[in-house]
Parts: C-alpha cells; sequence; structure tokens
C-alpha cells in the first residue's frame, strides 16, 4: 500500500539522510551477509539486524510495520518476500533473501539481497545472478526525463530473456518519510509509459523474479509469499535518487560483497 499519489522531490539535504538510511541499511545487511551459513536460525539474523540498527541510534522500521513481527523479512527458497524470521535453520543450498529497512531522522531506509547458504546448485546461483543484474538494467534508466516504464521495462526484459518470470503483485515504491510513497516502480511494464521520473525523486528498485511460474500464492500466516510452484525465487533491491544523465544510487551491496 502506497501513502498519497503525490510524488515527492527531495532537496539535499533530505536526500544526505535517506543516504544515511541507505548506508545503515546496506551495513546490516553485511553483518547479516557474515552470519549465514548451515544451522544459523532466521530468527537469530533478526536479532543481529535489530540490535545492529539499534546500536546505530535508528530503529528498525519493519518491525510492527502492518503489525509485521520482525525486524527483518527473510524468505527461504521458494518465498518470495515476506519471510517471518523461525526458529528454520538454514542449510546448505538453500537460497535466502533478506529485507531489512531502517527509520532514521524522520525518514526510511529500505533494501534486500539475496545470499546463498554454503555451495549452492549452478541453477540457482544463475537465477541470483540474473535477478541482480535485472535490477542494475533497471537503475540504468532510472534518470530525469525517462518514464517509471522505462525502469520496469529493463527489468522485465532481463528476467525473461533468461527464462525467468517477474511477480506481478509486488512492486518497488518511493520512499521518503514514509516507507511506501508514490510512485509505484513495478518490475514489469512498458518502455515509455507512466511517470515522469524528474532530479529529486527517490525509489526503491526491488526485482523479485522466480524460476518458474509468475504466480504466487499467500501462506496462511497472512505475510509469506511463496512462488505457485515452489521452485526458487531472488530478490534484491538498492534505493536510488534520479538523477539527470546518471543515477545516483544511495545504498550500495558493496559492504556484503567485500566479505
Ligand atoms: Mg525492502
Ligand atoms: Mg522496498
Amino acid at each position: 500500500m502506497l501513502f498519497g499519489k503525490m510524488i515527492v522531490l527531495r532537496n539535499a539535504e533530505e536526500i544526505a539522510i535517506l543516504k544515511e538510511n541507505a548506508l545503515l541499511v546496506s551495513k546490516t545487511l553485511a553483518e547479516i551477509g557474515k552470519r549465514i551459513k548451515p544451522g544459523v536460525t532466521t530468527l537469530e539474523l533478526d536479532k543481529v539486524a535489530e540490535t545492529f540498527i539499534r546500536d546505530h541510534g535508528a530503529e528498525p522500521a519493519f518491525l510492527g510495520y502492518n503489525k509485521f513481527p520482525n525486524s527483518l523479512c527473510v524468505s527461504v527458497n521458494d518465498v518470495v518476500v515476506h519471510g517471518i524470521p523461525s526458529g528454520y535453520q538454514l542449510k546448505e543450498g538453500d537460497i535466502v533473501s533478506v529485507d531489512c529497512g531502517t527509520r532514521y531522522k524522520g525518514y526510511y531506509g529500505d533494501s534486500a539481497y539475496t545470499f546463498a547458504v554454503g555451495e549452492i546448485s549452478p541453477a540457482a546461483r544463475r537465477l541470483m545472478t540474473v535477478t541482480k543484474e535485472a535490477l542494475f538494467k533497471g537503475i540504468a534508466q532510472a534518470v530525469d526525463g525517462n518514464r517509471i516504464g522505462d525502469v520496469s521495462f529493463a527489468v522485465q526484459q532481463h528476467a525473461e530473456q533468461h527464462g525467468y518470470s517477474v511477480v506481478r503483485e509486488m512492486v518497488g515504491h518511493g520512499l521518503g518519510r514514509r516507507m511506501h510513497e508514490a510512485p509505484e516502480v513495478p518490475n514489469f511494464g512498458r518502455r515509455g509509459h507512466g511517470k515522469q521520473l524528474k532530479e529529486g525523486m527517490v525509489i526503491c528498485i526491488e526485482p523479485m523474479i522466480n524460476e518458474g511460474t509468475k504466480n504466487v500464492y499467500l501462506d496462511n500466516d497472512e505475510w509469506t509469499l511463496h512462488t505457485g510452484d515452489n521452485k526458487l525465487s531472488a530478490h534484491y533491491e538498492l534505493t536510488v535518487c534520479v538523477r539527470k544523465g546518471t543515477p545516483e544510487i544511495l545504498s550500495t551491496f558493496d559492504y556484503i560483497e567485500q566479505l
């Protein structure tokens, strides 16, 4: 659910605070990355994130959001998004999508990364690689004068060219004083369509790409979203400020990938 229809253009001061949030989320995901291994429970990861975020003077934005019970969404294998941390112990060969949010100085951070647990199958690795590539294809379109559909199309085309499917039910979004603001940023769409992007818009681009069917179903817990055929799904998310010429990526995977 998005709050309002108005797309806000952020000034330099606001973008600086959004970047502080973005980097804190990025560092939190790296803390999680250090601990991802067979045997660790997803609830242990959640506690690491909550402590790390609070130690930096921020709040875990997901905790209590629409009554979500934890600080991270931890989505294993066929779970697309919104997995609830639990006593489930990660095992060799799992892929685990971790989505994290912060609130700091009145603004939000929101980023996600799919991690491998130990050795994973070549098929799982390929899905992760293509999903991350799709994210960066989308980001490249987030420039002043383009339209949302340019971002959406770029993501969809890359995923589908590799034989994967794009989840329709969940989309990217604007980010600011709320975690989910206008505009919606779908991972499917048509070039040249949708709202025009303008310098100073801050959006989260977050492809959720499935190995098999694009369809999803909701678990009995009313949060966990599974792939319709229980095949794998991957999810990467970064926060981007629309600029003229070249987009400015506020969050980063560098802390994770330097591990
Ligand atoms: Mg997120
Ligand atoms: Mg998001």
